[in-house]
Formats: C-alpha cells, sequence, structure tokens
C-alpha cells in the first residue's frame, strides 16, 4: 500500500467504524498505472468502503528472471483477500514467459469470464447504435491448456483439452447470468462441424442445460458465420457463450465495435476467487502520456462492486460514468468532432466522473443494480463412469520420405493379438490405403492399429506391437489410445475414411 491515493483512501476512513473489505491490486505496466490511479481515486470519492492490498505483477517480475510474472509472496494477498483489481500487464515477447493473466485464471479457478460490451449511441460513435452483449468466455480449457510440443522437424502440436465439468458450468453460468439480469436469449458459438468431439461437447452440453431454462431462447451458430452476425447485426444477440479461443477473440472485436477496446471491463468469475479487469491490454504506445482512456478498468471495478454486494456503490459510479459520457466529455480514443464535446486525457475524464458522482444520466437509462447478483450456485452434474474397452492404438511416426505407399510397406505385417495396421493419415487426412497422389505430406503420421473385431485388448498388447515398431528403426514419437466408451467408438474417422 505505497502509493498517495491509497494512502488517502485509508486516511479518510481513519475513525470510522464501517466494515472495510479487502481487495488485492497491481498496476501493472504501459498505461496500467494511470488507469488504476483514476479507478482507484474514483472508488475513493464515491466512498468505497475498501483495503488495498498493492501487489507486484508483470514486466519487471518477469524481467527479474520470474518466468511467471508474479511473485509467491503475491499469491499469499490473493488468497486472503480473494478480490483482485488488475491492471493490464506486458508480457515480454519470447523468452519463456508464460502469460500471467492465462496462470491467474487457471491456478485460482477463475472459469467464467464476463464481458458486457454496449454501444452508447449517440454518445460515442460507433456503426451499431444497437448493441448490448454480453460474452461469457470459457476461461481455464480448450488451447489455452498451453500444452505444445514439437514433434519432428515440421510439425508442433497444440492440445484442445475441453472437459465436460468445465463445459457444464461455463454453460450453466451463462444460463444463471441470462435469467438473472433478465436476457431473453444465450447464443452458443462452436466449430463443431469439424471438432465433433471436443466443441461437439461443448455444443451438446448447452443442449443439455439449456432445456433446463425453458424461458429462454437458445441458438448455436458455427463461430465463422456466428462471428460474421455478430460484427455486423450485435443487436441480434444478447448473451453469448464460447469457448476460450473463440470468446478470447470475439470479445475483443465485440468490444471494439461498440467504439473502442478502451470501453470494455471483464470479470473473471470462479468458486470463492474473482479477478477484475479491463479487456484491454497494456497500451505500451500512449502509456504515460496521459492518452489512455480508464473507463474499461472503471467498468471492471464496478462489476466488482457487484461481487462483492455493493451494489450501491456500483450503481453510483456507473450512473456518473454514463453522464460523463453522455456530456461528451471524451478521451482521445472515442473523440469524434460530430458527437463529443470535451477532448480530455486520462485525468481529467477521472474528474469528470468524480464531479457526477451521485448524478444520473439524463440521456442514457440509468443502471440499476439493486437486484443484481454476480454469485451463482453453479452445479455440475458428477460424469457417470463408462465401460471401456480398449480396441487399438494411433501410433504417430516422424518418419521423412513423403510416400505413405513406403511407409506402409515398412508396417503393414505388423500384428499384435489382431492389432492391425488399418489407415495411415498425414495432417489428419488419409493418405494409405487409397490416398490420393495429389495429397501433400509432411514428415508427421498417424499409423492405426486397429482390432477390427473389435474386442479388447490389455494395454500390454500396445506396449508389444510399440517395441515390433521400435523393433524397424521407426522413430514413435506419441499414441493415443483408441477406445470404445459403452461400446461407442470414442476417436474420430480420418477425413476422407
Ligand atoms: P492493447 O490492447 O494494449 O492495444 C491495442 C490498441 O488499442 C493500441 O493502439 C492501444 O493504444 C489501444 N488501446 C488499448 N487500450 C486503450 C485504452 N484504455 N485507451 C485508449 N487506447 C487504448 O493490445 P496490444 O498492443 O496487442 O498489447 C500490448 C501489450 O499488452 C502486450 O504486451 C500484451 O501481451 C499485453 N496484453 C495484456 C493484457 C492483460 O493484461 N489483460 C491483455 C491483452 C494484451
Amino acid at each position: 500500500m505505497n502509493t498517495a491515493i491509497i494512502e488517502q483512501t485509508l486516511t479518510t476512513k481513519v475513525g470510522q467504524q464501517e466494515k472495510r473489505i479487502p481487495i488485492t491490486i497491481a498496476y501493472g505496466d504501459g498505461i496500467g498505472p494511470e488507469i488504476m490511479k483514476a479507478t482507484l481515486s474514483i472508488l475513493d470519492a464515491a466512498g468505497a468502503p475498501l483495503d488495498f492490498d498493492e501487489i507486484e505483477i508483470g514486466e519487471k517480475v518477469y524481467l527479474n528472471g520470474n518466468t511467471a510474472g508474479i511473485d509467491a509472496s503475491s499469491w499469499d494477498s490473493l488468497r486472503k483477500t480473494r478480490v483482485f483489481l488488475k491492471a493490464p500487464i506486458t508480457t515480454p515477447q519470447g523468452g519463456g514467459y508464460k502469460s500471467l493473466n492465462v496462470t491467474t485464471r487457471k491456478v485460482l479457478g477463475l472459469y467464467a469470464n464476463i464481458r458486457p460490451c454496449v454501444s452508447y449511441h449517440p454518445y460515442i460513435k460507433t456503426k451499431h447504435p444497437v448493441m448490448d452483449v454480453v460474452i461469457v468466455r470459457e476461461n481455464e480449457e480448450d488451447l489455452y491448456a498451453g500444452i505444445e510440443h514439437q514433434q519432428t522437424d515440421e510439425v508442433v502440436q497444440c492440445l484442445k483439452l475441453i472437459s465436460k465439468p468445465g463445459t457444464e458450468k461455463i454453460i450453466r453460468y451463462a444460463f444463471e447470468y441470462a435469467r438473472a439480469y433478465n436476457r431473453r436469449k444465450v447464443s452458443c458459438f462452436t466449430k463443431d462441424n469439424i471438432m465433433k468431439m471436443t466443441d461437439g461437447l461443448f455444443h451438446k452440453t448447452f443442449d443439455e442445460v439449456g432445456a433446463e431454462y425453458p424461458e429462454i431462447v437458445k441458438e448455436h451458430l458455427i463461430v465463422d458465420i456466428g462471428a460474421a452476425k455478430l460484427a455486423e447485426t450485435p443487436e441480434q444477440f444478447d448473451v453469448v457463450v464460447m469457448p476460450n479461443l473463440y470468446g478470447d477473440i470475439l470479445s475483443d472485436v465485440a468490444a471494439q465495435i461498440t467504439g473502442s477496446v478502451g470501453l470494455g471491463g471483464s470479470a473473471n468469475i470462479g468458486q470463492g476467487f474473482a479477478m477484475f479487469e479491463a479487456i484491454h491490454g497494456s497500451a505500451p504506445d500512449i502509456a504515460g502520456l496521459n492518452k489512455a482512456n480508464p473507463s474499461g478498468l472503471i467498468l471492471a471495478a464496478v462489476q466488482m462492486l457487484v461481487h462483492i454486494g455493493q451494489n450501491e456503490l456500483a450503481e453510483k459510479i456507473h450512473n456518473a460514468w454514463l453522464r460523463t459520457i453522455e456530456d461528451g466529455i471524451h478521451t482521445a480514443d472515442i473523440y469524434k468532432l460530430e458527437v463529443s464535446k470535451v477532448a480530455v486525457g486520462t485525468i481529467e475524464f477521472t474528474e469528470a466522473v468524480i464531479e457526477r458522482l451521485g448524478q444520473k444520466p439524463e440521456k442514457f437509462a440509468p443502471v440499476d443494480y439493486s437486484h443484481s447478483i454476480a454469485n451463482f450456485n453453479i452445479k455440475v452434474t458428477p460424469v457417470k463412469p463408462a465401460i471401456k474397452e480398449l480396441v487399438g492404438v494411433d501410433v504417430f511416426l516422424h518418419y521423412k520420405d513423403r510416400n505413405p505407399e513406403n511407409l506402409a510397406a515398412l508396417i503393414k505385417d505388423i500384428e499384435q493379438s489382431g492389432l492391425k495396421l488399418t489407415m495411415i493419415t498425414n495432417r489428419g487426412t488419409k493418405v494409405w490405403p487409397d490416398g490420393f497422389p495429389e495429397t501433400f505430406c509432411t514428415d508427421h503420421w498417424r499409423c492405426r492399429f486397429k482390432n477390427e473385431m473389435k474386442n479388447g485388448v490389455s494395454y500390454q498388447v500396445v506396449v508389444d506391437l510399440l517395441q515390433k515398431i521400435h523393433n524397424r528403426k521407426l522413430d514413435i514419437i506419441k499414441t493415443e489410445n483408441l477406445y470404445l466408451m459403452d461400446g461407442k467408438p470414442m476417436f474420430t474417422a480420418g477425413q476422407g475414411q
């Protein structure tokens, strides 16, 4: 607790008996300190009963040799307060630095990322005058598991992990949110026409959980057309729930088309922990110039106040902010001659919001948080264990000759307890038997050994099979077991199979 603002916050409260709520804060990098100071001074002026515990994160910590970007001692503060208001940080490029944002979300189990994206037409210029979309992004899984390997000279891979409980939690959160905030529709975007098992699970869970919310309209869109419609006609959407990667990309698109990425705040919610941040990054191009729009972090702080039950204060700050915007007091990113009245810097914008605390907007509808809740009781249905039977194995090989027939000739006579070579694919496309000579092949091959009788085998059979392949001096880079679960195959066919 070492800044003038925090000291001021504390001293103004001396002698008061109110219950104070501890919050961990971090000033971050780039424009982080400017927008954090702005946000804290508004919280202070509004009379928020908060005690701030400052931790250091980001570039300085990374460059001190800590590849996680956060000191071990900072986790103690987070464990104690369980609420984190965080300014953006800069992740140095290369050097094995892991994204602190991803780490924090995953370590603290912050599975739901809530990003409201609202148009403030006609006071902020936007092509989309009617837009009030809440993106609910899954925050822990998908390609953000960050499990990547280089397997051959030519091929790297990233594992996409989607779990049933992880999916159910985020989809339930989206429906509970819609119900609590009187939203009429929940849309789900996936790419399950291609990723039939991972995105397929997300879609199926959406249908199952959605059935429990009959009053809410439900729709599923393939993410490509969903993204196109979101960018073109955002007024069609209300709450949109998505797996991690699509949600990350499309929430930036949605925030940007409201007028500026600088307007978006986000809440990262978990069981007993929450983190609040602007959706944008540290904007090093405008750092230290008093140009940054602090709105994203201010609106994140509003979400935080609702989360900690300070609804009245949340309403007071949000209404003052709306009044500032409709009064045409705009930072450079949203300043437009035809709609703005005064061009201001970060500090002046903050002062304008503080001056308006206690006022309501006259043109926008004032916000009303009197009944808002942020913490839902999200139950997860236990997954019934299936009867699992091993019926084969995909053996991945690093093999430099680009001709699949030559590879097949080396292994097609190998047999182990009924497991035989049934297919070879390259980058997922079947190239043997009966491949197309036109298909381009890399040095990364999948050889499917399967028991066509569909009898289960023991893992020892796979080990013995691998030994035979290894004896032929082939370079095995990984394996994937092929299972029947409750009698159904739980692996996809090759493309063209
Ligand atoms: P960015 O969001 O920082 O900036 C993109 C553009 O938007 C820039 O032109 C910037 O000036 C502008 N902008 C962003 N916020 C603004 C604001 N509040 N007011 C006015 N203009 C604003 O994205 P980037 O340039 O891709 O990333 C910069 C750094 O931020 C990188 O190191 C990246 O890793 C990091 N980053 C951090 C977070 C986070 O901490 N949550 C999120 C995204 C990116």
